[in-house]
């Protein structure tokens, strides 16, 4: 996630003719850091590392009749999470802080307003924020069963699961790693709506410094949640953001980029909680002998055969397509 503070001065104060006094009328231009710094996913293991977010918010204040409109931009494809924290002097918030808010992805909306409490005296505010991919009104489907992430009637080894002690708690409490050798197939768990996708990298190892350099692929899902494919190999994209997928779909390449100890591929579903925090989801898997189960490290699972998949379509075990859209 990223902070930025700003602390503003006052400065352009003009004297009213007809005023009581005082009146700011400078506009503010405030501009989040653009440097991608590491957030998100691998903040609290460090080992997917896959969250970098190079742009994600730009706020803007927009000055009309002494109150300032505080403007958020989206530039992600992702739902984005901020939390806002102001120190008011003079002010009123047209909501309290902290104020926490989802933007969707795209949008550009005012979030909130200051206004002065005394016309006549000078006002002053600091303001930060921080802000993280995810939503946080999103209600994760309990109900939904995912496609194991990789090709139809195929089988791979669970080297990490939920709990896993060597990296896979607090925000990636839920991840999961498959071992798979570099240049497997990957493939959609669950249908949805890409939002990011990282394939430039060609580094990694069992170092926190590579952290930021896994390639990941995030899908936006119909309930909120988004699901993260990370360490894939460079240029191990087969889509691109905004590009509508279904589970079942071949969307990569896995590998061996950013912060891990061999290739593999990481998958979560997460959300956020607020812009300094994010939150995984359990979720569960058809497997080709099982409906619906929670995967466990040491054990490998293999991929429903397509006609498998099909089938369990028709039995409502799958929301949007089991498997059977494998082309793109
Ligand atoms: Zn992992």
């Amino acid at each position: 996630m990223f902070r930025t503070t700003y602390r503003q001065a006052s400065r352009n104060l003009k004297s009213l003719k007809h005023g009581v006094g005082w009146r700011r009328t400078a506009h503010y231009f405030l501009w989040p850091l653009l440097a991608a710094l590491l957030c998100g996913v691998g903040t609290n293991s460090g080992h997917s590392g896959s969250g970098s977010v190079r742009r994600s918010l730009k706020v803007t204040t927009r000055d009309e009749g002494g109150i300032t409109h505080f403007v958020v931009q989206n530039l992600e494809a992702a739902d984005v999470t901020a939390t806002f924290d102001l120190r008011l002097s003079n002010l009123k918030g047209s909501t309290n802080f902290p104020y926490t808010t989802t933007f969707r992805g795209g949008e550009t909306v005012d979030a909130f307003t200051l206004s002065p409490v005394r016309a006549d005296a000078v006002w002053h505010y600091t303001y930060s924020d921080d802000f993280t991919v995810g939503n946080n009104t999103a209600v994760p489907d309990g109900s939904y069963i995912y496609t194991l992430p990789y090709a139809p009637g195929t089988a791979c080894r669970v080297t990490q699961g939920y709990h896993g002690r060597f990296s896979h708690t607090g925000a990636d409490e839920y991840a999961i790693d498959w071992q798979m050798a570099s240049g497997t197939p990957v493939y959609a768990a669950r249908g949805g709506v890409v939002v990011g996708v990282k394939s430039d990298s060609d580094v990694g190892g069992p170092d926190r410094k590579y952290e930021s350099s896994a390639n990941y692929i995030l899908i936006q899902h119909t309930d909120g949640t988004i699901g993260i494919y990370a360490h894939l190999m460079k240029g191990g994209s087969k889509v691109k953001v905004w590009d509508k997928v279904e589970a079942g779909q071949w969307i990569g390449l896995s590998g061996d980029t950013g912060f891990t100890s061999g290739p593999h591929l990481h998958f979560s579903v997460f959300m956020a909680k607020s812009g300094r925090e994010r939150l995984s989801v359990p979720v569960k898997f058809k497997t080709a002998d099982n409906a619906a189960l929670t995967v466990m490290a040491g054990e490998s699972y293999q991929a429903a055969p397509i006609a498998v998949q099909q089938a369990n379509v028709g039995k409502g075990l799958t929301g949007m397509g089991g498997g059977s859209h494998i082309t793109r």
